[in-house]
């Protein structure tokens, strides 16, 4: 009998079940790099998990890929995954040293930075927003010559970390400096926020939100879903809520795909899988936000594509970085329903007294996942700072509508309470 693939998953986090239960229905067996915030217990007890192999991909990703090359001899492996942000240039250049399927270093470069994204854009002649580039706070009236209102944003941060819409050119410098300071307190943590220094500042697109699921196997892109993430309009970005699939019609899904497919090969990214935002400007032109070259959500997003798409996006990942082709290829998708998602917001921030509602949302039959990673105690601060949504409901439903109803019923009932600061 021929041996279960595995396949080594880097940096994703053991209490986010959807890539781990993927593998599961695939039939595929992880070697499993924990994420440096993850314990090695609940890692180890992750579905699908084989064996743990954990590495300082960020700390010391040099000394990282030569104890990967050395498990790789000891007994080789069929593909290797990134499952976060700061993962996808390790396991690049991991992939192209044991010669198994995966992104060019340089595409992994390109997608981990949203200057060369935008740069990309623009040379592609797709859509992109005016943009200046800061390499210094002190150099922030360059950003003066923009259309305001106007974004500041670090250059490679995720989850709006630092991201602050600026309406009027007085609040331009302030702006600026805040993101800036906030990137250098998280230069260096392992969170990830702060991997690169430098701040950018781009026109505001106005419009509500969209995301993208794609696959991408060979240099053909298959979108498997558009969710729709509504109306932000800042002067933070904190993102309580997207449901798929998103109610729009034909032509501007026609749309988001053109854009989304013209990234990818303006990114030069032709293997895996990837999450891209857009804003419709005036509600109907897609232009591109950023693209990640991983699952989004922490993995939830492949749930998304599953449940919205009807395409079982995280195990076809799992199957590209195995260098097979995705099941899906040439099969007509079929939809299961509507998936929503609730990320309870942090609000004020503080220490967490208790977290109300959860009980309820628990025994919910509509619910499919609740992940908790706050509880009483954990200290949160506050947008644009950043610590993570300390609960994520994902639910199921027969309609939009109802699952629009039931996020506002979320946002009422199931909230975090702090203590008492006075
Ligand atoms: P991050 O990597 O932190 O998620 P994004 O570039 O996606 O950074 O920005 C976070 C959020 O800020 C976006 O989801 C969007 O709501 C808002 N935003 C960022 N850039 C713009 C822009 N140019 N116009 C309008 N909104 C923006
Ligand atoms: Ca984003």
């Amino acid at each position: 009998m021929p041996s279960r693939p595995k396949l080594v998953l880097v940096g994703q986090l053991s209490k986010f079940p959807w890539v781990f239960e993927a593998a599961e229905r695939a039939g595929i067996d992880l070697i499993l790099v924990p994420r440096g915030d993850d314990t090695m217990e609940a890692a180890a007890r992750a579905r699908a998990v084989v064996e743990l192999l954990p590495l300082d991909v960020e700390g010391d990703p040099d000394g990282a890929l030569s104890r990967l090359v050395a498990r790789y001899r000891r007994e080789p492996f069929g593909g290797i995954m990134a499952a976060n942000e700061q993962a996808v240039p390790f396991t690049a250049r991991a992939a192209r040293e044991l010669g198994l399927p995966g992104l060019s270093e340089e595409a992994a470069v390109a997608v981990r930075d949203k200057r060369s994204m935008r740069r990309h854009l623009l040379e592609a002649g797709l859509g992109t927003p005016g943009f200046v580039v800061l390499d210094d706070p002190d150099h922030w009236a360059e950003a003066l010559s923009l259309r305001f209102p106007v974004v500041v944003k670090p250059v490679s941060g995720h989850a709006s970390f630092g991201v602050i819409r600026v309406d009027s050119k007085d609040g331009l410098e302030p702006a600026v400096v805040r993101t800036w300071q906030l990137v250098e307190a998280h230069r260096g943590a392992d969170d990830g926020l702060a991997a690169q220094t430098g701040v950018l500042v781009e026109e505001y697109l106005d419009g509500p939100e969209i995301s993208a699921e794609s696959l991408v196997y060979r240099g053909q892109v298959r979108v498997c879903a558009i969710s729709w993430k509504g109306e932000l309009t800042g002067p933070y970005f904190q993102e309580t809520t997207l449901r798929a699939p998103a109610q729009l019609p034909a032509e501007i899904l026609a749309a988001t795909e053109a854009e989304v497919i013209g990234a990818h090969h303006a990114f030069g990214v032709t293997e895996g899988t990837t999450h891209t935002e857009l804003r419709l400007v005036g509600g109907v032109r897609p232009v591109l936000l950023e693209m990640a070259a991983r699952i989004g959500g922490g993995g939830y997003m492949a749930h998304f594509a599953h449940v919205a798409g009807g395409i079982d996006l995280a195990a076809e990942a799992l199957r590209i970085h195995l260098g097979r082709a995705p099941r899906c290829w040439g099969q007509e998708a079929v939809p299961a329903g509507h998936v929503a998602v609730y990320q309870v917001p942090v609000g004020t921030g503080g220490r967490v007294e208790r977290i109300h509602g959860l009980d309820s949302v628990r025994a919910d039959p509509r619910v499919d996942y609740v992940v908790q990673t706050a509880g009483p105690g954990t200290r949160l601060p506050p947008f644009p700072d950043f610590a993570g949504y300390p609960v994520i409901v994902i639910s199921r439903h027969g309609s939009d509508a109802e699952a629009e109803a039931y996020r506002e019923h979320l946002a009422r009932t199931l909230y975090v309470e702090y203590e008492d600061q006075g």
